[in-house]
């Protein structure tokens, strides 16, 4: 490709919905759209017409992300949770009864206990020392603490935009709300395995939901101290919009854990 076609194509190129930002029901809808708008204009004229109008529009979809403007505000508003959970962008909905199974499993390994005189439960005698100790442990070097636990031969950690993610060559493997929010579940699994000797064979959606349920407890920020607060906001994402329930630290502005009302 000549030099000034490679600047057409930089110009029109979004990187806000492409490459790692691609929003995959985005892409689906308009490549629907797109052989549409192509059969119309089979119909109405000629195949090779179709098949250049199906064309520009793959290309403007592969560039840009979408074909019609305004797609990632319009799947925010009119997609329901239900299709984009089939598309891994809607979180999956606890089932029934799941918080009282993290809750007394964390009880039943020791790490929590549900003293008669709180209201709450609280972190075990011990427990929050321990668990701040595992934490400090692996803040300098995450990427080969999650390396470990996750079984990765590259492991990485990058802070993009809203999240933390851990790697693997480069490529996205988890993520997490924030890097407070890895190093607290980094601390967490060696608290876990002590106690729990089943923790290993756990499958990892699993063990991901024990430390989001244990993630709760943590009392001070794993990067800066300071106590973590529960709050509400409102979390937009490529094609969603959600109320959620917060706990992040008011100091350094982490999130530590963020539940859909
Ligand atoms: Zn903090």
């Amino acid at each position: 490709m000549s030099i000034p076609g490679r600047r057409v194509v930089e110009r029109l190129r979004q990187p806000a919905y492409t490459g790692p930002n691609r929003c995959l029901p985005c892409t689906v809808l308009n490549v629907g759209i797109a052989l549409a708008l192509a059969a119309v204009v089979v119909a109405a004229t000629t195949p090779p017409a179709g098949a250049a109008v199906l064309a520009v529009g793959l290309a403007a979809i592969y560039l840009r992300g979408y074909l019609v403007p305004g797609t990632p505000e319009l799947t925010k508003r009119y997609l329901p949770d239900r299709v984009l959970r089939w598309f891994g962008k809607a979180p999956a909905l606890p089932d029934p009864g799941e918080t009282v199974d993290v809750e007394a499993y964390l009880l039943e390994a020791g790490v929590l206990v549900d003293p008669p005189e709180a209201e709450d439960l609280e972190l075990a005698d011990g427990v929050a020392g321990e668990w701040e100790e595992r934490i400090a442990s692996v803040r300098e070097a995450p990427a080969a603490a999650a390396g470990d636990v996750l079984d990765l031969d590259e492991p990485g950690v990058e802070d993009r935009e809203n999240a933390t993610v851990v790697t693997e060559g480069g490529l996205a493997v988890a993520d997490w709300p924030s890097r407070p929010a890895l190093l607290a579940d980094l601390g967490a699994v060696g608290l876990l395995a002590d106690r729990d000797p089943d923790w290993a064979t756990r499958g990892h959606e699993e063990q991901g939901r024990i430390l989001a349920g244990l993630r709760l407890f943590v009392e001070r920020c794993p990067d800066c101290g300071a106590e973590p607060e529960l709050g509400e906001d409102t979390v937009e994402s490529c094609c969603r919009r959600a109320q959620v329930y917060t706990y992040s630290c008011p100091d350094c502005g982490a999130r530590l854990l963020e539940i859909e009302q």
